[in-house]
C-alpha cells in the first residue's frame, strides 16, 4: 500500500512528479476542506499559508509527517505535533543564497541611490548631479551573524573587493578565516563598517540588539541592512536616527509588524523597503520543496530525517522515563545561553550515579538543544544537537557523580568558569547551586544573579534598586562561602530585567557582578 501525501499549499510540478514515484498524491481541493481531507493522509505538505493547528491535528489520525517546504514553522502547532509523535520537517538551507543575493542587491541600491533614481526619472526629473553614488570596492561590510546567510553574503561581498568583518561570538576564528572574514566585537564592527548587514536569528538575546546606542556608534556615512527578522533592530530608534541623518540610510526587508503599513519608516527618503521577499525566489521555493520531498522519501523508507524540527523518534520508553528531566535540561541550555556572552567551547554534564548511559546522552542532548536553539535559527532538535555542537567545535564531557539532592533528579553542568546544579522532583524544578554557592529555590521565570560584597546594607541596595525600577521580587536567597568576603544573591523576579537596567545595577558600589536570565 502506498503512503498518502496531501499537498495543502501549491508546490512545483517537478516535486509532485517526484512524490508520485513513491506515494499516492492528493492536492487539497478547497482550503476549507483541510479537516476532512487530512483525515487519511500520512504526510501533509505546507508552505506558510496553511495553518496546522491543534484542531486540525485532532482530525489527522494517520498523520506521520508534516513537511514545511520552507524555513519557519510558525504555522504549525509544534508542541501538539510532537505530543502526537508526528515528525515535523523543513528546509532550513533552501533560501540562503536568495537572501544573500537580496542583501547584495539592497547594498548596491543604497550605494547608487537606485530607487530614488528610478522614481525621480519616472517623475520626469533628470537628477544626474544629485545622484552621485559610492563604489562598494574598498568599503567595509560588517556582518552580524556569520551563519548560513551571513557566510553567503560574505563570499559575494569579497567578489566586490570589499573588506568583510563579522561579529558572531559563536563561530570559530578558523571558520571566519576560511571565508576571508575578520571576527571583531560588535562595537568595532559598528564603528568601522560602511555597510552593516544583520543575519542573526530573532531570539531573546537578539531582540533589540540594535538600538539607538548601537546606531550612534555607526559612521554618519554608513548604511544598515536588515534581511533577518524584524525586532532585532529597534524601529523607533532607527526612525529617529535616520530622520536626524545620523547614518546615511537603511534597507529593510523585515519589520517588527508585517505588513508595516503604520510604520513611520515608510515615510523616510533614506530608507529602502521590500516586503519580506529575501527568500522569495523561484529557486529557493523549488529547492525547499525538493529538499522536503527527498526527506519524506527517506523517512518513509525508514531512514532518519535530515531536517527534523521536533524529536518524536526517540524511544517512547526513554521519553516517558525522562519526561520531567528533559524539560529541565533544555532550560539549563537556555540558561547557559542567556548568561554567557560568547560561544562555550566546552561543556561538562554530570548526572547521578544510577542514571543509565543512554539517558545521560539524551539529557546532554537536551541541554545542547536548549543552548543551540538560541544560536542557530532553525532545525536544532534533541537528536541532532550533539552533532551540531561537535561540528561547531564544542568539547562535550559527560559523567556520573553522587549528586542526588532530597531524592531529586539532579544535573550538574560546568561551562566557561561556571558551575550550575539544578534538580527536579516531578514538574518542580529547583536551582541548587551556582558557582559553588548553595541555593534551593525555583528554577523558573526571570533569574537575576548578583554577586555582592559581604557587608551590611548590600542586600537592601539591590532590593531597593529593583523596587525603584518596578521589578517585583518573587523569591530571593543569599548564600555565602567560607573565608570569602563575597555573597551571591539569586532573585527570581516577576518582570524582566533589561540590559540597560542590569548595567545600572552593576554600577552600584559593592556589586561585583550581575547576570540575568529569562527562562
Ligand atoms: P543561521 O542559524 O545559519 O545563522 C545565524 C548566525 O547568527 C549563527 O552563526 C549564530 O552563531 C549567529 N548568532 C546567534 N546569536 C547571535 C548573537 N547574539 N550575536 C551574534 N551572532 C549570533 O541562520 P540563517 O539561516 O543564516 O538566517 C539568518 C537570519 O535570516 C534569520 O533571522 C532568519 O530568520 C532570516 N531569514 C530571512 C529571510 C528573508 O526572507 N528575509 C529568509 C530566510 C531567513
Amino acid at each position: 500500500m502506498k503512503f498518502k501525501v496531501l499537498i495543502a499549499d501549491p508546490i512545483e510540478n517537478d516535486c509532485i512528479k517526484k512524490l508520485k514515484t513513491f506515494a499516492e498524491v492528493k492536492t487539497l481541493s478547497d482550503k476549507n476542506k483541510l479537516k476532512e481531507e487530512i483525515r487519511d493522509a500520512d504526510v501533509v505538505i505546507v508552505r506558510s499559508a496553511t495553518k496546522i493547528t491543534k484542531e486540525i491535528l485532532e482530525e489527522a489520525k494517520n498523520l506521520k509527517i508534516i513537511a514545511r517546504a520552507g524555513v519557519g514553522v510558525d504555522n504549525i502547532d509544534l508542541n501538539e505535533a510532537t505530543r502526537r509523535g508526528i515528525l515535523v520537517i523543513n528546509a532550513p538551507d533552501a533560501s540562503s543564497v536568495s537572501v544573500a543575493e537580496h542583501t547584495i542587491g539592497l547594498m548596491i541600491a543604497l550605494a547608487r541611490n537606485l530607487i530614488h533614481a528610478n522614481n525621480s526619472l519616472k517623475e520626469k526629473r533628470w537628477e544626474k548631479k544629485k545622484l552621485k553614488g559610492i563604489e562598494l570596492r574598498g568599503k567595509t561590510l560588517g556582518i552580524i551573524g556569520l551563519g548560513r546567510i551571513g557566510s553567503q553574503v560574505a563570499k559575494r561581498a569579497k567578489a566586490f573587493d570589499m573588506k568583510v568583518i563579522a561579529y558572531d561570538p559563536f563561530v570559530s576564528e578558523n571558520y571566519a578565516r576560511k571565508l576571508g572574514v575578520k571576527l571583531v566585537d560588535l562595537k568595532t564592527l559598528l564603528k568601522e563598517s560602511d555597510f552593516v548587514s544583520i543575519h542573526v536569528p530573532l531570539t531573546d538575546k537578539t531582540r533589540n540588539m540594535i538600538t539607538k546606542r548601537e546606531l550612534l556608534l555607526m559612521k554618519k556615512t554608513s548604511f544598515l541592512i536588515n534581511c533577518a527578522r524584524g525586532g532585532i533592530v529597534n524601529e523607533r530608534d532607527l526612525y529617529e536616527i535616520l530622520k536626524e541623518k545620523r547614518i546615511a540610510g537603511a534597507a529593510l526587508d523585515v519589520f517588527e509588524k508585517e505588513p508595516p503599513f503604520d510604520s513611520p519608516l515608510l515615510e523616510l527618503d533614506n530608507v529602502i523597503v521590500t516586503p519580506h521577499i529575501g527568500g522569495n525566489t523561484v529557486e529557493a521555493q523549488k529547492s525547499a520543496c525538493m529538499i522536503v520531498c527527498e526527506d519524506i522519501e527517506r523517512i518513509l523508507n525508514g531512514r532518519p530525517p535530515r531536517n527534523s524540527v521536533n524529536f518524536p523518534t526517540i524511544d517512547k520508553e526513554i521519553l516517558e522515563r525522562l519526561k520531567y528531566v528533559i524539560p529541565l535540561a533544555e532550560k539549563v541550555g537556555v540558561f547557559i545561553h542567556r548568561i554567557t556572552d560568547a560561544e562555550i567551547k566546552k561543556i561538562e554534564v554530570f548526572v547521578n550515579e544510577d542514571v543509565e548511559e543512554e539517558d545521560l546522552k539524551i539529557i546532554t542532548n537536551a541541554i545542547l538543544k536548549g543552548y543551540l536553539s538560541n544560536i542557530i535559527s532553525t532545525g536544532v532538535n534533541i537528536l541532532n544537537a550533539r552533532v551540531l555542537a561537535l561540528n561547531r567545535g564544542m568539547e562535550i564531557i559527560e559523567g556520573r557523580k553522587e549528586l542526588r539532592f532530597n531524592g531529586m533528579h539532579t544535573i550538574l553542568v560546568r561551562f566557561m568558569e561556571h558551575e550550575l546544579i539544578v534538580g527536579c522532583h516531578y514538574e518542580e524544578q529547583r536551582i541548587l547551586g551556582f558557582d559553588g554557592y548553595s541555593f534551593n529555590m525555583p528554577f523558573e521565570k526571570n533569574i537575576l544573579i548578583v554577586k555582592i560584597e559581604d557587608r551590611p546594607g548590600m542586600i537592601g541596595k539591590v532590593t531597593t534598586f529593583l523596587g525603584n525600577n518596578n521589578i517585583n521580587i518573587a523569591y530571593l536567597q543569599v548564600s555565602r562561602k567560607k573565608k570569602i568576603d563575597e555573597q551571591m544573591m539569586i532573585i527570581i523576579t516577576d518582570q524582566e530585567v533589561s540590559r540597560s537596567l542590569l548595567e545600572d545595577l552593576k554600577k552600584i558600589s559593592g556589586i561585583k557582578h550581575a547576570r540575568f536570565s529569562r527562562l
